[in-house]
């Protein structure tokens, strides 16, 4: 907040230093080398019977006025000005009371063609022949009879009156206009330099702005990101997501930036140059007004051609991102398939796609470029061209051009760059709700408002589920449907069924990854819907179904969880995991490196890594969901020997493929389609469930199975399926 206070103020620094050059400008040309350097018509000094004869064309209260801001005369005759120096400018009360007065004898003398009229005048007036009404009379008449319809032209002739005086008193001339032009050109380079410090300083100021806003932005989105179920996730994909991390915060943050190197700038400029264009009422305003609606008439035609086009660019960019990424993480089918050159087509086209629009929108902001320009010609032209007759007909001097056509050009410029940041400001607007749409998503789901945690004396690891049903969000059907069971502490719950049958949606519900449609989940006697999410958390180690480590070390992979997880932890994880047989043989041991994702270990290695990470952390439930499938059959068997021999308080929840990984649990629940079919121990289902019979029947014989051949005959023989090995 301080910083943009900051930028404000630069920016109208900026703007008054700015504003003031071109009168600077003006004042050097018309003041400092039309005028000798003399800016009013208001004497300094003045020899005592000039000023005498001065007043013979005043009335009497300006006359008085006179008489008391001069000194009196000195011994070469010579009176000296000594009132406030702000009378000595054009428009003040002195001014406009003396310059009359010099232009009505100047003209007075050039009606006679001579100099001689003062004098002439004044001895009339002193012999008692002229009233001093009847003077003054003549000389307004002599003023008005030449031409002094603009208060310039007034002035100009006021100066040439005093350039004369300051001649007959002998005055350095020369020295004069040196004095001013220096004395102008300083202030002038001091406003410049001003201007330039404000416009450096605001360019730092700004651009650290901005990208703190873009850090903290990305942070924000990050942030709430990270806090989204897997539904909101899919709601917008992953690469739409980091596109708006990334991306869209730079579109937001270059439009900031912009905003305040120019926005700010724009208005003040653009006001203040308006203001000064009508105070000179010059006449020439039109020319400027004619020369911005031409401008804006570019720009809205600019507008409506380049404005759909950004729109679609933000959904070409989600585009490119979201093919580079499923290429890249799907190499290895693309090269088994061979299907590089079409995947590379696929991306050409999208990338293609991106271009073309780029293209279009670049070149129509490129073409802008000249068609401004040449307006800004055109306007300078005009303004010189219909300038110099007013220069002619006396109305404006040659200054007043230039300074006009300077605050011409920061009129143009500034609805020149409001335009340009009305063009700008639909893509970033297009980012910014882009952002806002993540940062106003709510994830569905989160910690309670009163988080309730189990009571000090619950059972640890109780896990209940009480008609529980799942839909998926747009789905047509439950995904789960009506399940019901209860595992006490340290008990082993296997779910098995074909595949698309639910049992991953249904495990996902226990760490809350997807909340119940239907029914509740409790777990040791509490809702889990009424825990926090840290607290469910942390008493559930969840193993999913794609094994995913992250860049670090074995260690660092295992000690996931955080404080809690010491080292005795991490050592009797990886030994149930049965991970520590292929760690121990690492040279580094637990510190061996682990590359992103898991790339240097096999994908059992992977499994048996991720199984030690959820054991570390000592669940109350631990969620296997087919964790076992890369394990090869004795490795499957000792690790859940370890498991019940020393986690033995911890329940367990195994999804799985194989029933022989299964039929030991103390419960196995039988899917079908989302519906439960059997629940039982696994002799019980083979002689009630029929579905569970055949996918036993279809993996082992009869006599893994405990079967008499007498039961076996009700069934179809399954004599292709696979066949497993001893359990
Ligand atoms: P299983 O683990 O038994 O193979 P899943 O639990 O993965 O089965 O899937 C059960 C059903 O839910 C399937 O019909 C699947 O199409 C559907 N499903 C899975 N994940 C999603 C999802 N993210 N959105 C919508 N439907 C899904």
């Amino acid at each position: 907040m301080r910083a943009f206070a900051l930028v404000m103020v630069l920016r109208v620094v900026q703007a008054m230093a700015e504003l003031s050059l071109p009168q600077y400008m003006s004042d050097i040309v018309d003041v400092g080398v039309g005028q000798g350097g003399i800016s009013s018509g208001v004497l300094t000094n003045v020899r005592a019977e000039a000023l005498a004869d001065l007043e013979l064309l005043m009335d009497g209260e300006s006359a008085a006025l006179v008489e008391a801001s001069y000194s009196g005369a000195d011994r070469s005759g010579v009176r000296t000005f000594v009132g406030d120096p702000t009378q000595l400018r054009e428009g003040s009360p002195l001014a406009t009371v003396m310059e009359p007065a010099e232009v009505a004898w100047l003209a007075i003398c050039a009606e006679e063609g001579s100099n001689e009229a003062v004098a002439r005048m004044r001895d009339a007036v002193v012999a008692g022949t002229l009233t001093r009404e009847e003077a003054i009379a003549r000389g307004q008449a002599a003023a008005e009879a030449a031409d002094t319809s603009s208060d310039k032209l007034l002035t100009q002739r006021a100066v040439e009156f005093v350039r004369q005086e300051y001649a007959g008193l002998g005055m350095d001339l020369d020295a004069l206009a040196r004095t001013y032009l220096v004395r102008t050109s300083a202030s002038m380079l001091g406003f410049c330099a001003l201007a330039l410090a404000a416009a450096v300083a605001n360019g730092f100021v700004s651009s650290r702005l901005g990208a703190r806003i873009g850090r903290d932005t990305r942070r924000s989105v990050f942030e709430r990101v990270m806090s989204f179920s897997p539904a909101e996730v899919n709601r917008f994909s992953q690469a739409s997501l980091i596109t708006r991390c990334t991306n869209d915060v730079s579109q937001v943050q270059v439009m900031l930036v912009m905003t305040m190197r120019m926005v700010l700038l724009a208005p003040i400029m653009g006001i203040v140059a308006v203001a000064r264009v009508l105070s000179g009422r010059t006449g020439l305003e039109w020319v400027i007004v004619v020369a911005v609606l031409a401008l804006l008439g570019a720009m809205v035609l600019l507008f409506l051609l380049v404005m759909p086009k950004f729109q679609i660019m933000q959904k070409l960019v989600d585009r490119v991102n979201l093919m580079s990424r499923e290429m890249l993480e799907g190499v290895m089918p693309i090269r088994a398939f061979s299907r590089e050159k079409l995947e590379l087509e696929r991306f050409d086209q999208a990338s293609a796609d991106l271009m073309s629009t780029q293209l279009f929108t670049g070149r129509a902001m490129a073409s802008m470029s000249p068609v401004i320009q040449l307006l800004l010609n055109v306007l300078t032209i005009s303004i010189v061209w219909f300038g110099a007759g007013r220069v002619d007909l006396g109305i404006m001097q040659v200054g007043d051009v230039m300074a006009f056509i300077s605050y011409a050009m920061q009129i143009v410029a500034s609805f020149m760059m409001l335009a340009m940041v009305a063009i700008m400001m639909p893509r970033a607007q297009v980012a910014a709700e882009r952002i806002f749409e993540v940062l106003e998503c709510e994830t569905s789901i989160a910690s309670p408002q009163n988080p309730e945690s189990p009571a000090g004396d619950a059972p640890r690891g109780e896990l209940v589920f009480d008609h529980v049903s799942f839909r998926y969000p747009d789905a047509e059907k439950d995904a789960v449907e009506d399940i019901s069971f209860e595992l006490r502490a340290g008990e082993m719950l296997g779910i098995v069924g074909s595949t698309g049958s639910g049992k991953s949606t249904l495990v996902q519900l226990i760490p809350r990854l997807y909340d119940v449609t239907g029914g509740a989940i409790r777990l040791d006697g509490v809702d889990v819907r009424d825990m926090t999410l840290s607290d469910l958390r942390s008493r559930i180690g969840y193993v999913p179904q794609q094994a995913r480590l992250f860049s670090g070390t074995v260690e660092s992979n295992v000690a996931f969880a955080g404080e809690g997880v010491t080292d005795e932890d991490v050592r009797m994880a990886l030994e149930v995991s049965q991970a520590a047989e292929f760690v121990d043989e690492l040279p580094e041991g637990v510190d061996a490196p682990i590359a992103q994702g898991g790339g240097n270990v096999s994908g059992g290695q992977r499994q048996r890594l991720a199984i030690a990470r959820a054991l570390a952390m000592r669940p109350e439930v631990l969620v296997l969901d087919d964790s076992f499938s890369a394990l090869d059959y004795a490795t499957d068997a000792k690790l859940r020997r370890a498991l019940s021999e020393r986690l033995s308080d911890t329940s367990v929840v195994v999804v799985a493929q194989r029933v022989a990984s299964v039929m030991h649990a103390d419960r196995i629940l039988v899917l079908d389609d989302g519906a439960p079919v059997g629940l039982g121990t696994h002799q019980e289902l083979l002689r009630s469930c029929e579905a569970y019979l055949q996918i036993a029947q279809s993996q082992l014989s009869p006599r893994e199975l405990g079967l008499e051949p007498a039961e076996v005959v009700t069934l179809e023989p399954r004599a292709d399926a696979s066949r497993g090995g001893d359990a």
